[in-house]
């Protein structure tokens, strides 16, 4: 058992279960190492056995300590028999991912199921050193793609042209992929939190918000900066100032033991302070997955551990006008955030 694996094993007592089965891809991934589309680990206090079909299972047997099963393709129809052999039950699983369809399929062998939530996706939320390693490295590689991005010409491209900047940017820099598809807004677009880019032309004298993520290692980043193409008007002037302070603010708080909820609570009283209205949450974690445990949501309660690496991220928007965000990418300490992304935060004009 691997020593990711025998912390679901130290849980199998508190959730009253005889076994617990992992099925979403990346929870298997980050278990034992294994990457595909169509595997199920069951993971018992004496073994690891992996299920999965005739395209992985030369790679599945090359994953050391692992015990391998060749199943069908789909990958319920005989799971439930399968699992039967290996365990009594009861056994957990990811309620989250699992169909009803496949539910009613494994129960049929007579195991019985617990359905639990967020139960890897929490083992996930701490980082080891290795993972901090892959998380730093590639936040540091964004923040160079965003330096080199603030140094292009911008002003008189499309959106969807500054955003190829970026991306070719990150690639020429070592980056194995994006994290998510890159947001560059221009003008009254940096309102829309989820813009897409488009062939709207960046202007002078406007906000221009960039959003962009990378992937080093198998390990994502996640960055925003909202930058000025000339004089803004004092209205936006203010905006910004009111984003950063904001920011600022949150990112003192953030420190092991907080509450992802408090932190939210008290970003969405900041923003509201200054006449603003909040339309997301403060952040998100980081890791295999852009967003991830802990959240920085009213949403959850997610408690802030040393080792989680989130987001601290408010937006203020102005319908029809514009917008900024401010995006950092943390790792929780006992005392602080010790920031991943060194980007300058003070408004930057672009050309
Ligand atoms: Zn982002
Ligand atoms: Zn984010």
């Amino acid at each position: 058992v691997t020593s990711r694996g025998r912390r679901v094993v130290q849980r199998l007592d508190e959730l009253g279960v005889a076994a617990f089965l992992v099925t979403t891809p990346l929870n298997v991934r980050y278990l034992v190492g294994f990457a595909s589309s169509n595997a199920a680990l069951l993971v018992t206090g004496e073994r690891l056995t992996l299920f999965t079909d005739g395209r992985y299972i030369e790679a599945a047997r090359r994953v050391d300590g692992l015990d391998v099963v060749l199943i069908d393709r789909g990958l319920a129809a005989d799971l439930g028999e399968r699992l039967a052999h290996h365990t009594d039950g009861p056994v957990a699983f990811e309620a989250a991912r699992m169909t009803v369809a496949d539910h009613r399929r494994v129960e049929a062998s007579g195991l019985e199921l617990v359905p639990t939530e967020r139960e890897i996706e929490g083992l996930r939320a701490v980082k080891d050193m290795a993972e901090l390693a892959a998380i730093r490295r590639s936040a540091t590689l964004l923040s160079e793609g965003f330096e080199q991005f603030a140094a292009a010409d911008l002003v008189g491209q499309s959106e969807l042209a500054a955003s190829r900047i970026l991306d070719n940017t990150l690639a020429g820099l070592g980056a194995d992929g994006l994290a998510f598809d890159t947001i560059v807004a221009a003008g009254p677009n940096a309102a829309l939190p989820h813009h897409h880019p488009t062939d709207r032309v960046i202007e002078p004298d406007e906000l221009l918000l960039v959003d962009a993520g990378c992937i080093v290692g198998d390990y994502a980043s996640d960055c925003t900066r909202t930058f000025a193409t000339g004089t803004l008007p004092a209205r936006l002037e203010d905006a910004y100032v009111a984003c950063l302070a904001i920011q600022t603010a949150a990112l003192t708080e953030v420190m092991a033991g907080a509450e992802g909820k408090a932190l939210d609570d008290q970003h969405r009283d900041r923003l509201r302070a200054a006449g603003y209205e909040p339309l997301h949450s403060l952040g998100h974690g980081v890791g295999l997955e852009v967003h991830e445990s802990p959240r920085l949501a009213r949403t959850v309660d997610d408690v802030l551990d040393v080792g989680a690496v989130v987001t601290v991220e408010p937006g203020v928007y102005l319908p029809g006008v514009g917008g900024i965000r401010i995006e950092d990418l943390v790792v929780v300490t006992e005392d602080g955030p010790e920031i991943l992304t060194p980007v300058p935060k003070e408004l930057r004009q672009v050309v």
